[in-house]
């Protein structure tokens, strides 16, 4: 097979790459946190038959081969499942990615004026390079609870005639000793405050600006100063993805790690043909802070799901949720480091993965030692070489980074605790964490190919 995939391509391939990167693009514009992939998920399965566990369970309905059910856990994380012909207790075949990504979040006491300036005092989520986020027009996403429950959805920043914020950088004329700093204390995570305005509230003397902005909140969304207490906005790059290169052969966009993934696997999961296994598509929220919480993988909600379909389909016995996963298959679809000639010594040439070489098998993750790793099984890489060769997938095998150069870990490891067979699956990414994160359009291809593949063979 051609080392580059786009070598290998004909006019069908071509045709499906451009509509499925067009798609994509569309969709993580549309999608940059997890709310909104769940969201916009659900409307999506929704209108190709799929019903939530929960009204199955209310109606006491039994379910049968080629039944669709999605699960959708606080609106953050959703689990969809096509049951197949086999006996669930035969094992799944399952898709995992994760729809968080690295931003700052607005503290729950947010807004302050300082020198007749507005600002959102913000806490940072996930590995970021804090550095990268100054003078860059930003969005703010998410939503406000008020007392009465009533949810007020905020996008702003993203609309053509919408306003932006940000956060400002010193001048290099002034910068001399702010320039002597190492780059992880350039600038402290407490100091990653948000300019929101500076036009104050007539009529008033104290805290005129902060004023005026309440004031605009107030008539547009309805929202007072308390209601933050109980809101999740999350700023973000504002702006849409955008092809990449001269050639247009990449994507640059906001949150790819692991929105690429989601995407793709989720594409996948509704493009599969009926399939002997029962089918799960999992999209899971906070692996970017260590999948903790009830939204996050370690959670027991997908657990929980599969103890209600066994149910459903009568196996009350209790080993029927330890049966399905021991003979479950997964990929975890997360990103992997691409390989970049302009940072190499971190990278081990024979080891790495590259552009438009495919998607990518990361059989261990970890750091010092492969420590915390999920360190897949021979005998399921086999498997899965075979079934990549015979569709004809491009896929390259690699790890993150030299020995020691550092580490990291995926959701990998907890479904592996739970003796699911499971191995790291997906897009190379150059600029990872930073907020305009950059792939090759052929990776995404082929890794809408594995992920079907698998679907349909493992
Ligand atoms: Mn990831
Ligand atoms: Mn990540």
């Amino acid at each position: 097979m051609e080392k580059n995939a786009w070598n290998s391509y004909n006019d069908y391939d071509i045709n499906l790459l451009n509509e499925i990167c067009d798609d994509y693009r569309k969709f993580i514009s549309n999608s940059k946190i997890e709310r909104e992939v769940v969201a916009n998920s659900i409307s999506l399965i929704e209108e190709k038959g799929f019903v939530s566990l929960d009204e199955v369970i209310s109606k006491n309905k039994n379910l049968l081969p080629g039944d669709k059910i999605y699960v959708n856990n606080r609106g953050k994380s959703l689990a969809l499942f096509i049951i197949g012909d086999d006996d669930i207790t035969e094992g799944m075949n399952i898709l995992g990615a994760h729809v968080d990504s690295p931003r700052l979040d607005l503290k729950a006491n947010a807004l302050y004026e300082e020198s007749d300036f507005a600002y959102f005092d913000t806490h940072y989520y996930g590995g970021i390079k804090k550095y990268q986020w100054l003078t860059l027009p930003l969005a703010l996403h998410g939503v406000v609870v008020k007392k009465n429950g009533d949810v007020v959805q905020v996008v702003i920043g993203e609309e053509e005639g919408d306003p932006v914020v940000g956060i400002t950088d010193l001048l290099p004329h002034l910068g001399q000793k702010q320039l002597k700093k190492e780059a992880s204390e350039f600038i402290e995570g407490e100091k990653l405050d948000v300019l929101i305005g500076s036009m104050p509230l007539k009529g008033e003397e104290k805290d005129s600006v902060k004023k005026n902005i309440l004031e605009i909140l107030r008539n547009k969304y309805g929202i007072e100063e308390d209601d933050f207490l109980s809101a999740e906005i999350e700023v973000v790059p504002a702006g849409r993805a955008r092809d990449f290169g001269l050639d247009r052969s990449m994507i640059m966009a906001y949150g790819q790690d692991d929105k690429v993934c989601a995407y793709t696997s989720l594409r996948a999961f509704l493009d599969a043909p009926r399939c002997e296994r029962t089918i799960c598509c999992i999209l899971v929220d906070k692996e970017e802070i260590g999948s903790m919480g009830a939204t996050g993988m370690q959670s027991s909600f997908f657990e929980n799901a599969v103890l209600e379909l066994c149910c459903l389909m009568g196996h009350s016995e209790p080993t029927a949720v330890s049966r399905c996963l021991t003979h479950s298959y997964m990929l975890s679809s997360d990103v992997n480091a691409a390989y970049d000639p302009l940072y190499c010594d971190v990278m081990d040439k024979r080891n790495s993965s590259y552009f438009n070489q495919g998607v990518v098998f990361c059989k261990y993750t970890g750091s010092r030692g492969k420590s915390g790793s999920n360190d897949a099984n021979a005998e399921y890489v086999a498997k899965l070489r075979s079934i990549m060769d015979y569709h004809d997938v491009h896929f390259q095998i690699s790890e993150l980074g030299k020995v020691d150069a550092g580490g990291g870990g995926t959701i990998a490891y907890i479904l592996a605790n739970r003796n699911v067979n499971v191995i790291d699956c997906g897009v190379g990414v150059l600029s990872m964490h930073a907020p305009w994160e950059i792939t090759a359009k052929s990776d995404i291809y082929e890794a809408y190919k594995c992920y079907l593949a698998f679907l349909k063979d493992a």
